[in-house]
């Protein structure tokens, strides 16, 4: 269980987020929504515990704050939205560095650290590519060995910010189909409303630091909600049962009755 209660989160005078509440139950996949700047990425860095705010954040029944470096790593693995690339390694030699997370200092690593980052690799579907280099993997292939990496380290709960960026339509599906399988405790920024209404099973809709909708997917995301915080009209349709929305097809309706 991931959970914030009345979190708020500043950077100097700006207020990234306000007293926000929020709940991933087991094994669920809960999306964070919202404009450019409504908090998404900070709330997830509060989370991981990287930035610290008022109110609280908890895992399972801790409190982040209260843990160690090492005891957050082995609770939450994160995939962050700009991994940066460069890095001189094989995707296995990526992978297996998710198991350092849970070491400490320059101890090597051991059979159950090469099982670990093996599993993954096929869990996450990336075995063919374990001798490949990271640099020459498509956008698609390099964003699974990430979530590989994500998932050697061994964690019950995994963060990601928006982790289909620079994807194409088929891989976007690919990775979040692939996420949403994994029976761990999920907390995902996506920028795509019809991929969150999708892959979801619960979203918290942010604007300006606030919670303005959290909910089942078919309850957040309506046009009455949505329109106000996107500042563009939003027309729904259901298909098989996910709501999939089309955007900027007329006004958006008056906010204000008088
Ligand atoms: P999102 O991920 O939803 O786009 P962010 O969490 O990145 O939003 O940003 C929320 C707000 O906090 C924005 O107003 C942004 O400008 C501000 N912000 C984010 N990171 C920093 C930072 N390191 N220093 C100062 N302000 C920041
Ligand atoms: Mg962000």
């Amino acid at each position: 269980m991931i959970g914030t209660r009345g979190l708020t989160v500043r950077y100097g005078r700006t207020v990234a987020v306000a007293d926000a509440d929020l709940v991933a139950a087991d094994g669920r996949t809960l999306g964070l929504i919202g404009p450019n700047g409504s908090g998404k990425s900070t709330m997830l860095r509060t989370i991981l515990g990287a930035i610290d705010g008022e109110g609280t954040v908890t895992v399972d029944d801790d409190l982040v704050r209260d843990l160690t470096p090492r005891q957050r790593a082995d609770r939450i693995a994160v995939v962050a939205q700009e991994e940066p690339s460069g890095l001189p390694s094989t995707a296995w030699d990526s992978v297996l560095l998710g198991r350092s997370a849970r070491m400490s200092g320059w101890s090597r690593y051991r059979p159950d650290d090469e099982r670990a980052a093996q599993q993954a690799m096929d869990r996450a579907g990336v075995t063919h590519l374990a001798h490949r280099h990271v640099d020459d993997l498509s956008g698609g292939e390099r964003q699974r060995v990430l979530i590989a990496r994500a998932l050697a380290q061994g964690s019950t709960h995994l963060l990601l910010d928006e982790p289909t960026n620079h994807l194409d339509v088929r891989y976007q599906h690919e990775i979040l189909g692939l996420v949403h399988g994994l029976p761990l405790t999920t907390v995902t920024v996506l920028h795509d409303l019809n991929l969150a209404a999708r892959y979801c099973d619960e979203l918290v809709l942010l604007h300006g630091g606030h919670v303005v909708a959290a909910g089942a997917p078919a309850d957040v995301l309506v046009p009455e909600l949505l329109e106000p915080v996107y500042e563009i009209s939003v027309r729904r349709l259901d298909v098989d049962g996910v709501p999939q929305l089309v955007f900027g097809l007329g006004a958006p309706r008056p906010q204000d009755r008088w």
